[in-house]
């Protein structure tokens, strides 16, 4: 196992936890997605007795237990072993990082061959033992259609479900193939991509994407469709009978991931997604969860906030920025999306929000519309100078009030 104290760009999994102000934190990602309530359970309790007993729902969909230290750490990626919640070494378990759309194979909406494709893609990257040297933070996803809108899943290469098939789009381009060979093509392409030996990713620079498929030597290329920045509320009951639940800004305690399983055992069919928008999806549960902690009704403005674990858990946060998330909820307009950053770093939402706070040591920098690592246009700002801010902001992207973010 490889411990890294914190790196800019590091990706810590199980295999490659990395310390924090909190301890080591590690990352399960669960198999295709999915993970049982008892494998559910296991994470739990493990989070308890290794760590410190917080996990966090990352943006990619995975679980992040935080609070190790280097030996319980090497005991938690036994114990995920051994719950068949990993890959026994480090580099197929980064390859097989996928972003997956949490309602593959329950959405009746969905293209029905959605699970034959994300299993033939996994087992893809797993046999891929010569795809290396893609940048940090390289990821792909799957995107099946129906309920989630297209475009919801940022990836440097995204595998599409479409009215007519499937397509393959990397950066600016995309391929339409059959469901069969998105495998194949999407490996292909990643490949092509590591011989190119990329500073950055086609997610930031898309013209990666063109040079690509042209070293593949594929030039019947189309233009990528383009991105929502949106994400969707799953709170509540979901197509085909799943159930979604959705959590506040900042870490759960393990209690609560113990319940939700308990809840998925008793009223769903024992299975359950982790999605990466702060949500868990139950299957076959008709029955919202009663359980305190949970974010069910769609309009709740915490949906709409993110927030890093700042001072409770990382060394470059200088202020508790879930505790000012919370704060500023009751504030928050309809529709607005609110990221409460510790640092420029962003770790919580890469993505642009309406508004983006970022910690300094003399108070908030804001960024209108963008990302936390944009220039901010105001400096120094206290908590108490953001509530009105945030109470009469309006949502329209180009407010002359306040600046376009800088495009990094
Ligand atoms: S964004 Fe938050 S979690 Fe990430 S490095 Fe900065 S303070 Fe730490």
């Amino acid at each position: 196992m490889t411990t890294t104290p914190a790196i800019r760009g590091w990706c810590p999994g199980l295999h490659t936890p990395m310390e924090a102000a909190d301890g080591w934190l590690a990352r399960v990602r669960p198999p295709l997605g999915r993970l049982s309530a008892a494998q559910a359970r296991q994470v739990a309790r493990a989070a308890a007795t290794h760590g410190n007993g917080l996990i966090e729902l990352t943006s990619r969909g995975n679980l992040q237990l935080r609070g190790l230290t280097p030996d319980s750490a090497r005991a938690f990626a036994r114990d995920m072993l051994a719950a068949g919640l990993a890959s026994n070494d480090a580099a197929t378990e980064a390859r097989r990082g996928l972003l997956l759309s949490p309602l593959a194979g329950i959405d009746p909406d969905a293209a029905p061959d959605a699970p034959d494709v994300i299993r033939a893609l996994d087992a893809a990257l797993a046999a891929a033992g010569t795809l290396r040297g893609l940048p940090a933070k390289f990821v792909i996803a799957v995107e099946c259609g129906g309920h989630i809108p297209a475009g919801t899943l940022r990836a440097d290469i995204v595998a599409r479900a479409t009215d007519t098939g499937w397509m393959v789009a990397c950066g600016d381009r995309a391929l339409a193939c059959a469901g069969a060979d998105v495998a194949r093509m999407t490996v292909t392409l990643a490949h092509a991509l590591a011989a190119m030996k990329p500073a950055s990713r086609p997610l930031r620079d898309p013209a990666l994407g063109r040079a690509a498929f042209a070293r593949m030597g594929v030039v019947d290329t189309t233009a990528a469709p383009s991105a929502r920045p949106d994400r969707p509320v799953l709170a509540g009951p979901l197509p085909g009978h799943a159930m979604g639940v959705m959590l506040p800004p900042g870490p759960i305690a393990a209690g609560m991931l113990d319940d939700i399983a308990q809840w998925c055992d008793r009223h769903g069919n024992g299975h359950m997604r982790i999605a990466p928008w702060r949500a868990i999806v139950l299957e076959q549960c008709d029955t919202p969860p009663a359980l305190p902690g949970l974010l069910m009704q769609a309009d709740d403005p915490r949906l709409r906030i993110w927030a890093c674990i700042g001072t409770q858990g990382c060394a470059c946060a200088t202020r508790d920025v879930i505790a000012d998330a919370h704060a500023l909820a009751p504030d928050l307009p309809p529709g607005v999306s609110l990221h409460v950053s510790g640092c420029a770093k962003g770790c919580a939402h890469p993505a642009p929000a309406d508004i983006t706070l970022v910690a300094g040591p003399d108070g908030y920098g804001l960024c209108p519309h963008g990302r936390a690592d944009n220039t901010p246009v105001d400096i120094g700002l206290s908590l108490a100078q953001i509530h009105p801010i945030v109470r009469g902001w309006s949502r329209r992207p180009t407010d002359p009030t306040h600046a376009t973010p800088r495009e990094n």
